[in-house]
């Protein structure tokens, strides 16, 4: 369907079972198990699928390691079952990645060990590889790049990586294959409330400024760390005021190259000088280093790290590298927003001690709002919604369980011609591997041979516009191709050529200016402002 299809298909005026707001993980892995168990759906996004947090996530499919630390046994075990179906249903996505955690002290070893063995005993049967201690030799081995001067050892350990962004677009895909209608560039500005109840939402179209009105039986709050705005909204109309549901904390990331670790093991440090967890993580080619925790009050669409977080990151990978990474060879910075869940009613403790665990309300009005969690868990938290509807009577009983073995776009066949082929890593540079068992349509495009970038095609372009909701040249290079990511000069440089091929294809301006903007502030941590 074109965008012109899809916004007839939006004015039509009937009555769906579910409008969700936000087309992030967890509203479009929700639109997906809601149109899979037969309801009708409509997703609107007021940006691009994935523009806002789930696109800047650390790019780990996990359990949670901290978590274990934390003694949240159940947590770590429902998301290391999601681990192991998210790689099952998505294997061009999702992909398990070996971890190695130095050890430069002499309890280290047996501390840590002891905890990750552990971590495989709650895997259980959805284990990816077994904990194994390693020799300071055995750990140079995996990390070449570690520093080796008192290295003692270290702990090896299974967990996954994942292509965010192109996960969201794929969960978008799959849903509109199942007959949901999912909608970007449309903005939901005000709920419609009919005798106390929601009863849907109105929305604008943000390339005509045509506003359309959407009912529905259930409306669904997905809007990650923006889901307060919604609730206060919908909370105006019965005259009692809502408490923040969300305690905003930003993580940072710095992306180098990846001889600073080269291989195929991410790094973890389980235990920073303030005590975090710090990763580095090798990503399309990339080195990706992160993150942080910092709580923040407002709630940019576009955040910026500070520079407090920016010399954290480089003195800590500095401490555990032998060539430490400066400021000069940040190839990109950038930010998500955690939608951590408040404890209602209580005062904001320190961001790490709020739990990662999803949070769905049901108010007076039946407005539904889901925040947290974690992408990995994204599935769980779709069936945790449906049952919360159901119980509250906002949609007829039905099924669930349904995504369990569903393979997204792009996975081919469980036991099809190429499922035996082992596929290149997510580590390594991105290419037509990418798109799975899509490469074939993406080749049959014009433009397949024309390069624009190593990896990157005419047809590749094409195919975002035609087949993957892409609008801007944004769309293209930061979450249809992530080079804004990984190298946001390089992603300037293409902005032009990408520019002009989707204007081509949609007839829209495609906002290079705008995106030249943004990926000059990604090319450099200079902008990083203090607090
Ligand atoms: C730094 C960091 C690292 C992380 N790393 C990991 C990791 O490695 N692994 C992992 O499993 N999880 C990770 N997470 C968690 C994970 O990324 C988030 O839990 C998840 O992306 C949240 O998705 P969401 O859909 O709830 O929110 P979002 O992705 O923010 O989506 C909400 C969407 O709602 C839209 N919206 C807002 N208002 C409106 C409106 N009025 N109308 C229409 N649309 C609207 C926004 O544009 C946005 O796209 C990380 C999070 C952060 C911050």
């Amino acid at each position: 369907m074109n965008r012109q299809q899809l916004l007839a298909e939006l004015a039509r005026p009937i009555v769906r079972d579910l409008a969700i707001i936000g087309g992030g993980a967890t509203g479009l892995g929700l639109a997906l198990d809601a149109a899979a168990r037969g309801y009708s759906v409509v997703l609107v996004e007021s940006h691009d699928f994935a523009k806002g947090t789930s696109s800047r996530a650390t790019k780990l499919v996990h359990g949670g390691v901290r978590y274990l630390a934390q003694g949240n046994l159940a947590l770590v075990r429902e998301a290391l079952h999601e681990r192991t179906t998210l790689l099952r249903n998505a294997p061009h996505l999702a992909q398990p990645l070996p971890f190695v955690m130095p050890a430069y002290r002499w309890w280290e070893r047996p501390f840590y060990g002891a905890g990750l063995k552990l971590y495989d005993g709650l895997a259980g049967a959805a284990g990816l590889g077994r904990a194994q201690w390693l020799n300071a030799r055995e750990t140079l081995a995996c990390l070449p790049a570690a520093r080796a001067q008192g290295l003692r050892g270290g702990i090896k350990y299974w967990d996954g990586q994942f292509d965010d962004a192109r996960l969201a677009i794929a969960l978008a895909r799959t849903a509109s294959a199942r007959g949901a209608l999912v909608v970007n560039y449309c903005a939901a500005s005000q709920l419609i409330h009919e005798e106390g109840r929601v009863a849907g939402v109105h929305c604008e179209d943000r390339e005509t400024g045509l506003r359309h009105t959407l009912k529905a039986r259930c409306v669904v709050n997905a809007t990650g760390v923006w889901v307060d705005a919604l609730r206060q909204q919908d909370a105006a109309t019965t005259g009692s005021p809502v408490a923040a549901l969300v305690a905003p904390s930003q993580g940072a990331h710095l992306v180098v190259d990846q001889d600073f670790l080269p291989g195929e093991h991410a790094l973890i440090v389980p235990r920073t000088s303030d005590g975090r967890v710090l990763f580095a993580v090798p990503w399309l080619g990339k080195l990706v280093l992160g993150t942080t925790d910092t709580p923040r009050r407002d709630l940019p669409l576009e955040p910026r790290p500070f520079s407090s977080e920016v010399d954290f990151i480089l003195s800590e990978a500095g401490r555990y590298l032998s060539r430490a990474p400066r400021a000069q060879d940040v190839r990109s910075a950038w930010v998500g927003l955690r939608p951590l869940v408040r404890p209602l009613g209580q005062e904001v403790p320190r961001t790490q001690r709020l739990s990662r665990e999803h949070t769905v309300l049901v108010s007076p009005s039946g407005l539904v709002t889901v925040t947290g969690g974690k992408w990995t868990t994204y599935r769980a938290m779709a069936e945790d919604v449906l049952d919360a509807c159901i119980e509250h009577r906002l949609l007829p009983s039905t099924l669930s369980g349904v995504t369990a073995d569903l393979r997204l776009v792009g996975a081919g066949l469980a036991d099809g011609p190429d499922a035996a082929r082992p596929l290149p890593r997510l580590s390594a540079p991105p290419g037509l591997h990418s798109y799975g068992s899509d490469g074939p349509a993406v080749l049959s495009l014009p433009g397949a041979a024309r390069e624009l970038a190593p990896g990157l095609t005419e047809a590749m372009v094409r195919f975002a516009a035609r087949h993957e909701y892409a609008r801007t040249v944004e769309d293209m290079l930061a979450r249809r191709w992530r080079t804004l990511f990984l190298d946001a000069r390089q992603a300037a440089s293409l902005g032009h050529a990408v520019g002009a091929l989707l204007y081509e294809e949609t007839g829209v301006d495609p906002r290079l200016a705008e995106f030249q903007a943004l990926a000059a502030s990604y090319a450099t941590t200079k902008s990083a402002t203090s607090r």
